[in-house]
């Protein structure tokens, strides 16, 4: 912020950094599935993985730059497919590579990390860790899709908010959004952790291993992709209320502040 002549900065920046303590960013781990040139010989065998929903999560991207917009927040989004490496998992994961990589010599591997992980997540670790050093509460939202069918087994959710629920602020976070998106559209089957645990290992997952949650509430939007292939005004309305639920929100944003329960 620039100080204007004649004005007082030291007392408006106290006042504007009480109001906005919270500071958002946005990120999007699985937002294509582009296969770098020099990979490309390794998913001879897999390409039909690549346009379903182990090569990418459909629409996220496109969620999450919305998302981004509306808070006037950073977006941080990766458009490799995750196929190649899976910037949702830690480094030792079991499911960091897929069959299609698995295999490599670990220096290609480490290769690959270096080239494909390390940016995305560096970048974000130290935007968080920024916004925590200045005395900002970060509110990281994690913008996916899942498959509307997995194994036979039809999901009962078109959105559905990931967090841990030993985080009070994220408990809060996702119920609220949850209850602002429900009374503009009734219609929608909302659900909280589902069709994954929030606390499994991911971005989030990390974060709050380096942050308290008084700074960092770190939550995965999951959005079932049949909307996406719908497309049209299923797709656009799904998109423009779940943003306008968060936007309701972050107005009102003394409200995402949860109280711990014991
Ligand atoms: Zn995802």
């Amino acid at each position: 912020m620039k100080s204007m002549p004649g004005a007082t900065p030291a007392r408006f920046d106290n006042a504007r950094a009480a109001v906005t303590r919270d500071a958002y960013i946005i990120t999007c781990e699985h937002g294509g599935n582009e296969v770098p040139a020099a990979y490309a010989p390794l998913f001879v065998g897999h390409e039909a993985l690549l346009p379903a929903h182990r090569g990418w999560d459909a629409g996220a991207l496109a969620l999450a730059q919305q998302l981004a917009t509306a808070c006037d927040a950073p977006l941080f989004a990766a458009t490799t497919t995750r196929l190649l490496i899976d910037l949702n998992r830690s480094i030792g994961h079991r499911q960091l590579h897929s069959e299609a990589t698995r295999a490599l010599p670990l220096a290609t591997r480490r290769g690959i990390q270096t080239q494909y992980y390390r940016p995305h997540r560096d970048a974000i670790e130290s935007e968080v860790a920024c916004l925590v050093a200045s005395g900002r509460r970060v509110v990281h939202v994690a913008s996916h899709s899942f498959t509307p069918e997995l194994g036979g087994v039809v999901r009962r959710a078109d959105v559905a908010w990931l967090y841990d629920p030993r985080r009070a602020g994220e408990r809060a976070l996702a119920s609220q959004w949850l209850a602002a998106l429900k009374h503009r559209r009734p219609d929608l089957k909302l659900r909280r952790n589902y069709p994954y645990e929030g606390k499994g290992d991911g971005l989030t997952a990390w974060l709050r291993k380096r942050h308290s949650e008084a700074v960092y509430v770190g939550v995965e939007l999951e959005v079932n992709q049949r909307f996406v292939t719908a497309g049209g005004a299923a797709w656009t309305t799904l998109c423009a209320d779940t943003v306008a639920a968060l936007q309701s929100l972050k107005t009102a944003s003394h409200t995402v502040h949860g109280t711990p329960q014991g």
